[in-house]
């Protein structure tokens, strides 16, 4: 038995060797390049399941601050019939493509606010949507101020929209499809779409007014997703009885620790920097805070400030947090299906379940 073992890894390890070795040869590239294209291809044309769940993919979660291959803040949020976007931010339009999110039924984009690492993207949404067959003009919601990222998005924009069009010609590319429109919106419901309702509240991230959150609910089923804010009674009002919070995150020993090694280190701009990011973003003490005032059955911290360069500025964010309590990712899914207690999560492809 031990022999048969033995043969069979030197079999192994043999194919291993001639498949590598076989590459090499245009032959067996030609054959691999139409194996990946087709089985691409058919993985695009099958699309995603579609539940009926409030689902949402993490296409971002990474705030300006720190080091790592994160994407900057980008929440999708999608029904059977839905599919809009919470923020843009750089990066985060190749998570949302290559996690094969349906962009032809792409129906809006809804800002937080206007600092870079939140809209650095929206063209490339408008473009991807547009090029794949979206059927409305794609509408971009947000406070006071977003007619004029959306103006200056389509004027920087407007040459590319030319070329395009008179390369793949106006029955592919609809011109009135390639602008984008906006909706300012306040405080209060600003869109019931079937069975779907969406909420902003004003979010406290000072200097930056107006800025909101958006609270989606759907069959019984909702999600908080704040943007940049700190704790507030508005967050303590939308939260109540929610069942998923994702919020922006900093850890406050992990800045004070950097800003107090860049002074050290003569790095006084950087010091002061991560210093006044402090009363910014919400910390992960005024979170768990939250989490023990108002009934929230889930919590995830995402626009984590910094980003975790390594697992012990992960174990940092990870520290005395509660059961109910994660760390959000790029490429994680949380699933709430319709009249149900469930959240299921999937992180690099492992599904774990919550009641
Ligand atoms: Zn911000
Ligand atoms: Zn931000």
């Amino acid at each position: 038995m031990k022999k048969f073992f033995i043969y069979l890894l030197l079999a192994l390890v043999a194919l291993g060797g001639l498949l590598r070795f076989s590459i090499e040869f245009q032959g067996p590239q030609n054959l691999a390049m139409k194996l990946l294209a087709s089985f691409s291809m058919q993985r695009v044309a099958d699309g995603l399941p579609n539940p009926d769940s409030l689902r949402i993919f993490i296409c971002g979660s990474a705030s300006p601050l720190g080091q790592s291959d994160r994407a900057q803040s980008c929440i999708a949020v999608l029904t059977p019939k839905h599919f809009y976007i919470v923020d843009s931010g750089a990066a985060s339009t190749a998570n949302v493509t290559n996690a094969q999110l349906p962009m032809a039924r792409l129906q809006g984009v809804f800002l937080t606010h206007f600092h870079s690492d939140h809209i650095a993207e929206l063209y490339e949404l408008n473009l991807n949507s547009w090029v794949l067959g979206r059927p409305e003009p794609l509408r971009v919601y947000g406070p006071k101020g977003v007619r004029r990222i959306v103006a200056g998005v389509n004027d920087t924009y407007e040459l590319d929209r030319s070329y395009r069009i008179e390369h793949h010609g106006e029955d592919l590319l609809r011109p009135e499809l390639g602008e984008l429109n906006h909706k300012t919106i306040k405080a209060g419901v600003i869109l019931e779409d079937g069975d779907l309702k969406v909420t902003a509240y004003a979010a406290d991230h000072d200097p930056v007014n107006p800025a909101v959150g958006y609270r989606f609910d759907y069959r019984g089923r909702s999600v908080v997703i704040s943007g940049d804010s700190n704790v507030t009674g508005s967050t303590r009002r939308i939260a109540a009885n929610t069942d998923l919070l994702l919020h922006d995150a900093l850890s406050q020993p992990v800045m004070k620790k950097l800003s107090e090694s860049a002074s050290q280190a003569g790095l006084s701009r950087m010091s002061k920097i991560m210093d006044d990011v402090l009363d910014y973003h919400a910390s992960t003490t005024s979170l768990v805070k939250l989490g023990s005032e108002v009934d929230i059955d889930m919590v995830a911290f995402y626009h984590l400030v910094p980003v975790p360069a390594n697992v012990i500025v992960e174990q940092f964010f990870l520290r005395d947090l509660p059961e109910n309590f994660v760390l959000a990712d790029d490429g994680d899914w949380f699933e709430l299906p319709a009249d149900s207690d469930e959240i299921k999560i999937t992180t690099n492809g492992i599904l774990n379940t919550f009641q």
